[in-house]
């Protein structure tokens, strides 16, 4: 049986770990909490001799391949990047909604649409806890559902927590799968995640597992991701030299096909993405999920207009929540105005997509070959 050694050994010594949280959470919630997230936010034994080596937290890491093909089955997944029921281009329709959201607010819209009709008594999203920190949360009420919405460049998660030496870092992840204990502790059963395509997989591997807190999971809700992005003060400096900025001045931060750094004034100043490569986790180099294949609903701003999220139904679930929120809290965009907005949405994310997809193969073929040449 492989266990949590094994992980070390093949997903965290050659650096494919993505602090998804999957393993910890698992291990803390179903068995005796053998696993702890450590100070450099990587998962490690708490206590070695707690493992009962089940080895369910090998199968569900999303780096683990064991479990990849049921996973598949389960969400009906296809080539090139997952099942695809329908693309559309939404904004929240109501303005609180709007102005407070990443792109248009959609997300948020729908996890209050939900809320509100009393399909989930929460949902686990990402608040910020203070200038460019943000946190996961499970949100149990309308107003702290809101108040997560948006996306900013936070102080690395948690880590202040952990270890000074971490606390001038910023980044753009949150470790949201670990907030599924909550889920446990509260004994919710119908919650709303909001991850990044690596959480959803992670859930997802839990749930064809059947594994207790994921179940309690109904609505998957991928975010497009080009990568996680951590950086320090030197480079923060970096970027405002680069982009003619001040980090005091700015209001909101999104990525799309570049950096967007929205400052107070209206002005929007864009990057090219390349400026942030060298910032990139180094895990998700090797990532090849852009587009969150394993949700129900993933959504991105690339392919939209400015203010718009672009929207893709992976689900029947995802399809009919979609439906049933358009109209009232959600506008569509109105396609008459540009009949082909929604097909060239689509056939901008298989780009970027496909883009990924190709990068990740080089970056394992490199891994192997150095693996190769060490053995
Ligand atoms: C790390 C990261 C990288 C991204 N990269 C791209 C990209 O390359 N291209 C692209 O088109 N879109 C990208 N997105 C998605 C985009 O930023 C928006 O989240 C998406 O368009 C939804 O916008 P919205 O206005 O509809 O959502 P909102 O209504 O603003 O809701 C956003 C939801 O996401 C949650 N959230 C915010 N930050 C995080 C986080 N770090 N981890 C988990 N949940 C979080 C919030 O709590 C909120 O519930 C990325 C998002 C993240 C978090
Ligand atoms: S008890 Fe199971 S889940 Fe926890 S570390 Fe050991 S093998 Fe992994
Ligand atoms: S489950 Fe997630 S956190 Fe755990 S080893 Fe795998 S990638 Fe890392
Ligand atoms: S690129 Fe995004 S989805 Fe992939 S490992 Fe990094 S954070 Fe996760």
């Amino acid at each position: 049986m492989k266990t949590f050694f094994n992980l070390i050994q093949e997903v965290q010594k050659p650096g494919l770990c993505h602090h998804c949280g999957g393993c910890v959470t698992f291990c803390t919630a179903i068995n005796y909490g053998a696993l702890e997230l450590g100070d450099d936010g990587k998962p490690r034994y708490k206590e070695i001799e707690k493992c009962i080596e089940c080895g369910l937290c090998y199968s569900i890491c999303p780096e683990i391949h064991e479990l990849e093909e049921e996973t598949k089955r389960m969400v009906s997944w296809s080539a090139p990047m997952g099942r695809i029921l329908g693309t559309t281009v939404a904004r929240a329709a109501d303005p609180e909604v709007l102005a407070r959201g990443t792109d248009g607010g959609v997300v948020t819209a729908l996890l209050l649409h939900l809320f509100d009709l009393g399909r989930i008594d929460g949902a686990i999203v990402s608040r910020r806890v203070g200038n460019f920190r943000r946190w996961p949360w499970l949100a149990v009420t309308r107003d702290e559902i809101l108040e997560a919405a948006g996306f900013h460049f936070d102080t690395m998660h948690g880590m202040t927590h952990f270890s000074k030496v971490y606390s001038d870092m910023y980044s753009t992840f949150s470790p949201s799968v670990v907030e599924l204990g909550e889920v446990t502790k509260k004994r919710l059963s119908r919650v709303a995640f909001v991850g990044t395509p690596c959480q959803i997989n992670s859930l997802r591997r839990m749930e064809a597992l059947g594994i207790v807190p994921a179940g309690s999971i109904k609505f998957h809700l991928g975010l497009f991701c080009t990568g996680n992005f951590h950086f320090g003060p030197k480079e923060r400096a970096r970027l405002e030299e680069v982009g003619n900025f001040h980090w005091d001045e700015v209001r909101k931060v999104n990525v799309k096909e570049e950096l967007l750094i929205h400052l107070t004034n209206g002005q929007i100043r864009s990057l090219p993405l390349d400026h942030l490569n060298c910032m990139k986790r180094f895990a998700c180099r090797y990532c090849d999920d852009y587009s969150a294949e394993f949700a129900d609903l993933s959504f991105g701003g690339i392919g939209a207009p400015e203010g718009w999220t672009t929207v893709i139904a992976r689900s029947p679930l995802g399809r009919a929540i979609l439906a049933d929120a358009r109209g009232t809290d959600l506008e569509q965009f109105n396609f008459k105005d540009d009949p082909q907005l929604a097909h060239r949405a689509l056939a901008t994310v298989m780009e970027w997509s496909d883009k990924k997809k190709t990068h990740a193969q080089a970056m394992h073929r490199e891994l192997e070959k150095s693996v190769q040449l060490k053995a």
